[in-house]
């Protein structure tokens, strides 16, 4: 993540504003309403409201082809969407259920099996109230480059063996640890029953959004963030930066059925 530059001047952010207004040919996202509900009252409507039934698959995800998964770095649509994923799951914060359920999004979470041990009820609420889906991102997170296909393939399979148990539903997408990755990963992941290798075109670290190109989220891009101390900056940043880019965050899984 070094070659990227960090946003930060405000002027630069002002520009950038301006530049969107200006160019940008997706229509801004409609402000979410403001309400104090009285008790009893039906929830808020969702900050991004679904653009479509979500779980309903939009495009396929591309073939295995020599026993290899396919990587996905960004979704191809010309719709004005965007994908949230959040990584690790070292950190357990308490609002992170109330923040992904208020924006109405259905994040994947790609989540290591040694974090989530002992904790399976934290993200099963997520997972029950919000709709996101568990991807496997190996058991132990290390980096798999190099290493021969019998540990990586373990490394793999036992993370996604695990969460099948534990949430009842087997992952099918796949994020190496650090983006890093070989030919024997993307086969033992096919092994495991994975159906693509997911990285990011745009990154959230300390309560701001860093992008591979340009200075604002394009439609398509795949977001990493992570379950750190920093959750509600980070989930926040990336959800104003999604209403900037007049994008709306949809679910990965309908883009990589
Ligand atoms: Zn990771």
């Amino acid at each position: 993540m070094t070659q990227w530059t960090r946003s930060g001047a405000l002027a630069c952010a002002l520009l950038a504003a301006l530049a969107l207004v200006a160019c940008s040919s997706n229509p801004p996202a409609p402000e979410p309403a403001q309400s104090n509900p009285a008790p009893g009252a039906a929830p808020p409507a969702p900050i991004f409201p679904p653009p479509y039934r979500f779980g309903e698959v939009q495009q396929q995800a591309p073939p295995i082809t020599d026993g290899k998964i396919p990587v996905v770095r960004r979704i191809a649509t010309d719709k004005p969407y965007v994908f949230i994923t959040i990584d690790d799951g070292q950190v357990k914060d308490p609002d992170a259920l109330r923040l992904i359920k208020e924006s109405g999004t259905r994040p994947v979470l790609f989540l290591n099996q040694r974090y989530v041990q002992g904790h399976e009820d934290y993200f099963k609420q997520i997972v029950d109230a919000t709709g996101a889906t568990i991807g496997d991102h190996t058991v132990s997170h290390p980096n798999l480059r190099g290493k021969p296909y019998a540990f990586q393939h373990k490394e793999i399979c036992d993370d996604a063996d695990s969460f099948q148990r534990e949430f009842g539903k087997r992952p099918t997408l796949f994020r190496p640890p650090f983006g890093t990755y070989d030919a024997n990963t993307l086969q033992a992941a096919a092994a495991c029953g994975m159906r693509a290798a997911v990285l990011w075109t745009a990154a959230v670290n300390d309560g701001h959004v860093q992008f591979q190109e340009g200075d604002k989220l394009r439609a398509g891009d795949i977001v990493l963030m992570h379950f750190r101390k920093t959750f509600a900056q980070d989930y926040t940043a990336f959800v104003d930066e999604a209403k900037r880019a007049g994008l709306t965050p949809v679910p990965l899984t309908d883009f990589l059925g």
